[in-house]
């Protein structure tokens, strides 16, 4: 079986993206002929404005995969936008897939769904400005031509300013976070490049005619449409695609040291470039149960984000050993972080050095991953040359 999977590259992999992605990554390379790829030209469709870091993720994420166990004797390792073919069927796959396929997409929804929550916002307010808007023309020491046109004219301009405003921060950012939006949904995500990522996320998979791609629940919906764009094109040209499965994967959820998801956006995440000091640091500013206040109170382990990093990082007859003591109240906070630490870093550590190893020698990761693009070239070409023969194109 063919396992195909990619990752963004926004920089620095932290503890949430190995127990989410690259654990099972590195279990199925043992079982499958497997494929990985860093999705740069997918980075664009929401931070094409700024591209000064691209390379430096990209060298981060290359560092990290390879550091956790990434094997380029076992997978293939490559970067998207070195296989120019994922472009030229990128296009060819833009022309059979219907535009409402694509207007489905729950995430493009969302981001529509935004617009008009925005520009609802925008109208309430046009219209609480009216009466003012009115007053303000009939105090004008000049004869108005045209009252209407004039009311129109500063209406336009006053609720653009406003809504500029808003996502400049010079207004409560409360008023966005009740609206779920961010200024990246407004502003940035209505391109052509937005709607149809879900149709390159088609050609990554169907280029390597990958029978399974492991994913996320929140996935499921482009790998349908992968599945509905296989089927549309096998419809029209003969068969040529596979329609790939989901290889859906329990992940355990891990928390940050606030508590909530482990995000780079949430400034809570402990990664694997962090020295043994940063990492450290972090451990001591977990958050632990509210209601144990200082060693002696009794704790509730099954609330405690501290004690979730106890169960993946700490012997297990030791888990046993804390949860007794925390729920008791012998076992203090400060305390059980440092036994938490220690079972953190006896991971981190050997990852840590051999990444600033793999560091070291820059030149020879990028062959690693110059020559998983040359591998992944030769079964993409392939497949074009198919479609481009079944497409009447040579
Ligand atoms: S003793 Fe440990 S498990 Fe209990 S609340 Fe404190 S940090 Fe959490």
């Amino acid at each position: 079986m063919r396992v195909l999977s990619g990752m963004r590259p926004t920089g620095k992999l932290h503890l949430g993206h190995y127990f989410g992605v690259i654990k099972n990554w590195v279990s199925l390379q043992d079982k499958h002929e497997t494929l990985f790829f860093v999705a740069d030209w997918h980075a664009l469709t929401t931070a094409y404005k700024k591209t000064s870091e691209l390379q430096e993720n990209i060298k981060e994420v290359m560092l990290d995969w390879v550091a956790l166990g990434l094997d380029p004797k076992k997978s293939i390792l490559f970067i998207q936008s070195k296989v120019k073919e994922h472009a030229e069927l990128f296009l060819l796959f833009s022309m059979i897939t219907p535009k409402s396929w694509l207007e489905w997409n729950p995430t493009y929804k969302d981001m529509k769904y935004n617009l008009l929550k925005i520009s609802d916002m925008e109208i309430q307010f046009r219209g609480g400005m009216r009466d003012l808007v009115k007053e303000f023309i009939s105090k004008i020491p000049y004869k108005v031509e045209d009252f209407e046109a004039l009311e129109e004219l500063i209406l336009d301009e006053v609720s653009e300013s406003f809504v500029k405003a808003v996502f400049d921060g010079y207004l409560e950012s409360e008023m966005l976070k009740e609206l779920n939006v961010s200024k990246r949904d407004f502003y940035d995500t209505d391109t052509y490049g937005f709607l149809g990522y879900p149709v390159l996320q088609a050609v990554d998979i169907l280029i390597y005619k990958a029978n399974a791609v492991p994913v996320g629940e929140d996935q499921l919906p482009h790998i349908e449409l992968t599945r509905e764009i296989a089927r549309r094109f096998n419809y029209l040209y003969g068969d040529t695609f596979p329609e790939p499965e989901a290889l859906l994967t329990e992940t355990p959820k891990l928390v940050g040291i606030d508590g909530r998801k482990m995000s780079k956006s949430y400034n809570n995440a402990i990664y694997f470039a962090d020295s043994k000091n940063e990492v450290e640091q972090k451990v001591m500013r977990f958050f632990t149960d509210p209601q144990k206040l200082r060693k002696g109170d009794p704790g509730r382990p099954e609330i405690c984000p501290v004690f979730m990093y106890h169960k993946l990082f700490t012997q297990d007859e030791k888990v046993l050993e804390i949860e007794r003591d925390c729920r008791s109240g012998k076992l203090g906070c400060v305390e059980c972080k440092r036994i938490m630490f220690e079972g953190l870093e006896k991971v981190l550590e050997p990852i840590r050095e051999k990444r600033e190893n793999l560091r070291k020698d820059m030149k020879h990761l990028e062959d690693i991953f110059d020559e998983g693009s040359e591998k992944a070239r030769n079964i993409a070409s392939k497949t074009l040359e198919e479609v481009r023969e079944k497409m009447n194109l040579k």
